[in-house]
């Protein structure tokens, strides 16, 4: 027996358009200095902390000019003369998220460092967990103990 389809009206929420919001623009309409996220990000600027200051209207609603477009697929502008320079990270940035990649890739049993980072909850790598081996192209051999190193 086919299973009866439960016929339910998908609730579509329709706002009529308004500024009350932010004021919209369709796609090919849209001011001079105002950039969606990503093409500011081609030019190599970064929103500096600036919200967004309109909507940019998705292809479904641009053949609905008095309904607001509320739905996923829009976009939303930024303003181009509030925008900063994409930040590029330093070199003791790098060096800290390094350090806490090592932490979470490195056995604390074994002391090898792993491509991926290891299970939390074991706190160590599965062939010092219950002996199932590892590929050995998965980790970096371990690092000497810096008291060995010393002595040599
Ligand atoms: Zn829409
Ligand atoms: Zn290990």
């Amino acid at each position: 027996m086919p299973r009866r389809r439960r016929k339910r009206r998908r609730e579509i929420k329709r706002v009529p358009r308004s500024e009350a919001f932010l004021p919209e623009f369709d796609r090919g309409a849209v001011p001079e200095g105002l950039v969606t996220r990503r093409q500011l990000r081609d030019m190599g600027l970064s929103p500096g902390g600036n919200d967004p200051v309109a909507i940019l209207r998705c292809k479904w609603c641009s053949y609905r000019p008095q309904w607001s477009c509320n739905h996923p697929t829009r976009g939303f502008l930024l303003r181009v003369d509030l925008a900063v320079p994409k930040r590029v990270p330093t070199l003791a940035q790098e060096w800290a998220l390094d350090r806490a990649m090592a932490a979470r890739q490195t056995c604390g049993d074994c002391g090898r460092r792993f491509f991926c980072c290891l299970s939390k909850k074991l706190g160590c790598c599965i062939e010092c967990f219950d002996g199932t081996p590892v590929d050995p192209s998965s980790y970096l051999a371990p690092a000497a103990p810096a008291a060995h190193r010393l002595a040599a």
